[in-house]
């Protein structure tokens, strides 16, 4: 680490809740229900634990593997601090164990078969005392239906329901809320309004708050203005990542 890119991350992070409380103070929200999500893909282990030191202690990332080896780095070095790592791309089936291992929350669940996967992972992952609470899941809506980004269709509204009483129903998950990304070239304001009201529309059936994992960058004051309650940001406070990001 050293100190001009801490001072860098510190005046990027700066930046970043100002506009975080901007937008909420403009949506007559409290940015106290917001949460800032740094996104440290591709990113050493070194800059999380500058972040950390400036008051973060939740990080996205969305490659299992680097994920996990990132993680144990930075956990070893706060060993009395709980860091919340949050899995934000797709989840392989087969990585579901792996990902119950060091992952808080996962955002991009969109099929039962990965619901179940990591509902086994995550309670064997408690009952052998490696994770102290369920997995937290977040089910991805698709705004236009395009498999390839991932999410189930927002415009069929049975297989949502199913996703979420899955995620819901499962013992060692907690269904957080709703998460989604807008498609390439749509108004990033329009897709916010729609998930806000599927939200709302299932938020009549589910006791818990539930949450809108939403908002990038480039678009996290018009997913405030919606009703974001987490902001996921990379490029905005890390800087330029590689082009081959996932
Ligand atoms: C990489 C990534 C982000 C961060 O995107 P930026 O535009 O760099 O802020 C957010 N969400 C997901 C799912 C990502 O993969």
């Amino acid at each position: 680490m050293t100190d001009a890119r801490g001072a860098q991350l510190a005046e990027a992070l700066a930046v970043l809740r100002a506009r975080v409380d901007a937008a909420a103070a403009a949506a007559g929200r409290s940015s106290a229900d917001i949460e800032l999500l740094p996104v440290t893909k591709f990113f050493p282990a070194s800059d999380v634990i500058e972040l950390h030191e400036l008051g973060c202690s939740a990080f996205g990332e969305s490659r299992e593997q680097e994920a996990s080896n990132k993680a144990a780095e930075v956990n070893a070095h706060f060993p009395d601090d709980t860091i919340r790592w949050h899995m934000i791309g797709r989840v392989q089936r087969n990585k579901a164990r792996a990902v119950a291992g060091w992952a808080y929350a996962v955002h991009a669940v969109d099929k039962v078969a990965l619901i179940t996967a990591l509902d086994r992972a995550a309670g064997q992952a408690l009952d052998d005392g490696t994770r102290p609470e369920p997995l937290h899941v977040y089910i991805q809506l698709s705004l236009d239906g395009d498999p390839a980004r991932g999410g189930v269709d927002i415009a069929a509204p049975a297989a949502v329901d199913e996703l979420c009483a899955a995620a819901d129903g499962a013992e060692a998950l907690r269904f957080a809320g709703l998460m989604a990304i807008p498609p390439l070239g749509v108004d990033a304001a329009d897709c916010f309004a729609r998930l806000a009201r599927e939200r709302d529309r299932l938020q009549a059936v589910y006791p818990q708050r539930l949450g809108l994992s939403a908002g990038m960058s480039n678009d996290l004051e018009a997913a405030i203005q919606h009703g974001s309650t987490c902001v996921r940001v990379g490029t905005a406070l890390m800087g330029q990542r590689p082009l081959t990001s996932p």
